[in-house]
């Protein structure tokens, strides 16, 4: 689904990605890992078109991503992404947030993208909220709109960046319930997170990335018992 092959990036003269090699299966749930600056962002970014890269190649259900241009808009819709801040639009009520991308970039019906609207943000939990400003929802409510908002342009596959890291604690576990309950429906999905749990229970494979390489590839529970470099196991020994 997500083929992602020899990526080389610079920003200036630092080489952020690395002869990157990244393969997603349909269905499948990666988690990257890695410290601060290891290229987590920057990886996603590329993958969305977000950023530029100078070689290797990345596809998404077999189809090249486009540089510009209409059929990189339609590209982006395949690829839904999450981040840390919430990104939704102020001024637009949380129905509108979520109906915008299907009506322009899909083309849907204005009544269908509400009706489909209405029952994402019931899927996510915030049902009741639809008529309100992001303003009047809580970060985790607002998250999950942001998730809804992806749902609803029908991804191939989702992004998520840290999508808990700049949550209350106490909304950190709802956010986390949506994403298992996508995990468990069939998304592919590829997620950086520190969130531990999340990564043991509902990743098929943990990918830990340092200093824009992709240092170790491994089933959570191998990693997380026995990672095999040094740089790992300096990693979780700091954050477990
Ligand atoms: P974190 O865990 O802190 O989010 P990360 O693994 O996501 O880190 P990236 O944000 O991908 O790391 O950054 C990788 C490297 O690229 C870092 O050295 C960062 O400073 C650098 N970098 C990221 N974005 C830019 C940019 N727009 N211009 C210049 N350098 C950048
Ligand atoms: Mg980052």
């Amino acid at each position: 689904m997500v083929d992602i092959r020899g990526v080389n990036k610079h920003f200036g003269d630092l080489h952020v990605l690395k002869d990157v090699d990244l393969q997603v299966g349909r269905g499948e749930v990666v988690v990257v890992l890695g410290p601060s600056g290891s290229g987590k962002s920057t990886l996603c970014r590329t993958v969305n078109r977000l950023e530029t890269f100078e070689s290797g190649s990345i596809t998404i259900d077999g189809q090249a991503l486009p540089e510009e241009g209409k059929a990189l808009a339609q590209l982006r819709a395949d690829v839904g992404m999450v981040f840390q801040s919430f990104n939704l639009f102020a001024h637009k009520t949380i129905l509108e947030n979520v109906t915008l991308g299907p009506t322009k970039v899909r083309g849907r019906g204005k009544a269908d993208a509400e009706r489909r609207a209405t029952e994402l943000l019931e899927r996510v939990g915030v049902g009741e909220q639809a008529g309100k400003y992001p303003a009047q929802l809580s970060g985790g409510q607002q998250q999950r709109v942001a998730i809804a908002r992806s749902l609803a342009m029908e991804p191939k596959v989702m992004l998520f960046d840290e999508p808990t890291s700049a949550l209350d604690p106490e909304m950190v576990g709802e956010v986390l319930d949506v994403m298992d309950e996508l995990a468990r429906g069939g998304m592919t999905m590829i997620v950086v997170t520190h969130e531990m749990g999340f990564a043991r229970r509902a990743a098929n494979r943990v990918v830990f990335m340092a200093d824009g390489q992709i240092v170790e590839t491994a089933e959570p529970e191998a990693f997380f018992s026995a990672p095999r470099s040094e740089r790992a196991k300096d990693f979780l020994g700091k954050i477990l």
